[in-house]
């Protein structure tokens, strides 16, 4: 659930605006979730300050609040096409969207908002148009990296260039404020299209029906798994309304592939087992979730039947086993052939975030003056301060929801300057 705020001359800008969803409140009836978000009392108070929101990508750990808290702030939002198209929807369905200012920015655009410069920078990450972000002021530069990876290949959009961050250095970047999710992996992340040539194994190897589950968001792995099909004499035919919806946001912004198709979900019972490929979401054992449906048999468009594969194209979200391992449970007593990421040999999954060799890299080429390990556990943020400090950075603050990073003139961390906590957004019993 992030929630940035950079403070230059008494005015604000908002980096991104994220939901989580809190853990079973009640274990006794785990279908119990809340979606939360980080605490906005701080930035509501002074919002009269707030030169404007910018988001980053869509993924709901950095947007998915805007909904919810937009009318307490009521500044203006920045970002890129595929991220506006997928704010819009969502704005739509709180009947927000003529409310909401949202100014349409270009991969590379450099946007002026109150006293700070923005520039957006290509990045590679799990969705189409992710950013990371120069801020600019008469103080200093940051650099915000959001969430990030190096891929030099990945399937949907430019692979990651290494030239502007290279670049950086020469300009003097005072902070880098950089993603910690995959601190504690040492080596390099899987490439996007690596998942390609095991998926493609596993669904030809089978004569029955393949469910496949994944993040809805992550469009390029759609997109390969729309060509698995093709190759393989499948109906790839995406599950469950997030999943179309994202669908058809990819075809609206322009990247879903013309040779693509696209089957609908009422045909897959009519099909053959063997033309059968589905996906669904639910990877996380999310309990109202497509996948959840199909293991208790409460899908009325596809009924699963014994020996069918269902394969988890995704990983473990700290905080999850136990939902997952409930859900694994339950398809694997109905007879269902299942294959998680994690007992495969070979990748059907590829992270989106930097592993250890890439974040050395990215200090390498950018040598800010202070590192700012962001998005992650304690343990993640203690690791990657440590791996900045070895890595030669001058500064490096390994740092809590609420703290204030002073970034100049003289570097310091100021523990707990702002009020946190998390809020509840919306409540769903089931
Ligand atoms: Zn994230
Ligand atoms: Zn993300």
């Amino acid at each position: 659930m992030n929630l940035n705020l950079f403070g230059h001359a008494g005015q604000w800008l908002m980096v991104d605006c994220g939901v989580t969803f809190q853990e079973p409140l009640n274990t006794q009836n785990p279908t119990l979730f809340d979606v939360v978000s980080a605490d906005p009392k701080f930035i509501v108070e002074h919002k009269e300050h707030l030169a404007g929101i910018v988001i980053t990508h869509a993924h709901e750990d950095h947007l998915g609040a805007i909904p919810y808290l937009w009318q307490r702030f009521q500044a203006p939002i920045y970002t890129t096409a595929f991220t506006a198209e997928v704010l819009r929807r969502k704005l739509q369905q709180f009947n927000l969207l003529d409310q909401v200012p949202i100014i349409e920015v270009n991969t590379g655009d450099t946007q002026n908002i109150g006293v700070f410069s923005v520039q957006w920078l290509a990045t590679t990450h799990s969705i189409p148009e992710p950013h990371g972000l120069v801020i600019r002021t008469p103080a200093g530069a940051i650099f915000h990296t959001a969430d990030w990876k190096i891929d030099a290949n990945p399937v949907l959009g430019k692979k990651f260039q290494s030239r502007p961050f290279e670049r950086m250095a020469e300009q003097g970047i005072s902070a880098m404020v950089c993603d910690s999710t995959n601190a504690l992996k040492p080596g390099y992340s899987t490439s996007e299209a690596a998942v390609y040539p095991e998926l493609k194994k596993l669904i030809s190897e089978t004569r029955n029906r393949v469910v496949v589950s994944c993040f809805s968001s992550n469009i390029a792995r759609l997109i390969t798994l729309g060509r698995i099909a093709k190759e393989t004499g499948r109906y790839f035919s995406p599950i469950g309304r997030s999943l179309q919806n994202m669908v058809s946001i990819a075809r609206t912004t322009g990247y879903w592939p013309a040779d693509i198709p696209v089957a609908d979900q009422r045909h897959l019972g009519y099909l053959p087992a063997e033309e059968v490929l589905a996906v669904a979401t639910g990877s996380q054992g999310e309990p109202r979730a497509a996948l959840r449906r199909l293991a208790n048999d409460g899908f009325r468009d596809l009924q699963l039947e014994k020996g069918d594969r269902v394969i988890f194209s995704s990983m473990i979200i700290p905080g999850n086993e136990d939902a997952i391992a409930a859900l694994v449970r339950a398809l694997k007593a109905r007879g269902f052939n299942v294959i998680q990421a994690h007992e495969t040999a070979r990748p059907i999954h590829a992270s989106g975030h930097p592993c250890q060799e890439e974040l050395k890299l990215l200090y390498d080429w950018v040598q800010p003056k202070i590192a700012i390990p962001t998005h992650g556990e304690p343990e993640h943020l203690d690791f990657h301060q440590k791996l900045a400090s070895e890595r030669g950075i001058e500064f490096s603050f390994s740092g809590r929801n609420g703290d204030l990073y002073v970034i100049a003139p003289e570097p310091r961390l100021q523990k707990n300057v702002v009020k946190t906590g998390r809020i509840p957004l919306q409540f769903s019993a089931n």
